[in-house]
């Protein structure tokens, strides 16, 4: 089956304590949707500027990424930069215009309204909700979100919230959310708002699920060299969604294992700048890396 990603297809600008690197690709749908694509085939939604290089719609070609959804409009694309402390879990924002994005209101091709696995990958919540009224047989509805739209679409955010299936996040904005800093009483307090399984996601800490079968504490893949990890939860919350749309069975069955291929994605993610590394991965590294995570937490 495919999965349908919505998302910001963006250039991004990266400053790391050793490196610096402007106007990569980036944007939650990107890193979403080559992170879906090693496992199902993947419908794009997105809008992006007239600057937007042409070899980057390549490089979705070359993953097959339907690009029907993708629409160019007059103006800039979506730019977001950002730097990187030397503890690399910690980030800030240096930048975010939103160009095209800002008056984005897509009408979606008849072939993506019937498709059952939804991502709602990080955007104003307003776009989610729109682009969900369009879906006639959704199976799984997923969607990220991020501080910003925390701050200034809260009302949006939390009318998604009930439409939900399941809800990703990272811990911070667990926090700002819910007010608490306990992780499990804030999934409870999450579950309250609508979705059914909420993932709350710890960067290099790995992620912790509750979903309908209980808590499942998913484990980062150790790296010792983290080069950056931009996007590693957009391609973490891909990487799950393209293994459940693959994969026979209840979602709730599969999901642990989703999460876990989940998480191999976004470590090649935070291997290379922007998508570098995660262009270059093969399935059997995936597989590889799947492996070595199941020795590491069996006891
Ligand atoms: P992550 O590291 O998983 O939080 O994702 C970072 C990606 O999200 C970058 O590629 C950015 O282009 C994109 N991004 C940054 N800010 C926003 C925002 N406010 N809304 C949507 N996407 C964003």
């Amino acid at each position: 089956m495919s999965v349908l990603v919505v998302g910001t297809t963006a250039l991004d600008s990266i400053k790391t304590p050793t490196a610096e690197n402007p106007r990569l690709l980036g944007g939650s749908a990107s890193h979403a949707a080559v992170a879906a694509s090693f496992f199902a085939p993947v419908k794009l939604v997105g809008g992006v500027g007239e600057d937007f290089p042409p070899k980057y719609l390549a490089l979705y070609r070359r993953h097959h990424i339907d690009l029907a959804g993708l629409q160019t409009m007059p103006g800039k694309t979506f730019h977001w930069s950002g730097e990187y402390e030397s503890n690399m879990n910690n980030r800030r924002t240096l930048a975010t215009e939103l160009g095209v994005i800002e008056t984005f209101s897509p009408t979606l091709p008849k072939a993506y309204q019937s498709v059952p696995f939804v991502l709602l990958g990080n955007i104003a919540p307003a776009l989610q909700n729109h682009v969900l009224n369009q879906m006639t047989r959704t199976r799984f509805v997923v969607a990220d979100s991020m501080d910003l739209w925390l701050n200034i679409a809260l009302p949006d955010l939390l009318k998604l919230l009930k439409r939900l299936d399941g809800f990703v996040l990272n811990d911070s904005e667990a926090h700002q959310l819910t007010k608490t800093d306990n992780v499990f009483s804030a999934l409870k307090k999450i579950h309250a708002l609508g979705p059914k399984y909420v993932i709350i996601k710890k960067g290099s800490h790995g992620s912790i699920l509750s979903g309908p079968k209980g808590f499942f504490i998913c484990p980062a893949f150790p790296l010792s060299k983290v080069v950056d990890p931009t996007g590693a939860g957009d391609s973490f919350v891909g990487g799950m969604m393209g293994y459940l749309a693959a994969a026979k069975g209840p979602v709730d069955v599969n999901i642990r294992r989703a999460m876990v291929y989940g998480s191999v994605v976004a470590s090649f993610c935070c291997e290379g700048f922007g998508l570098n590394r995660t262009t270059k991965t093969r399935h059997g590294d995936i597989k590889k890396r799947v492996k070595e995570l199941e020795k590491l937490t069996r006891f």
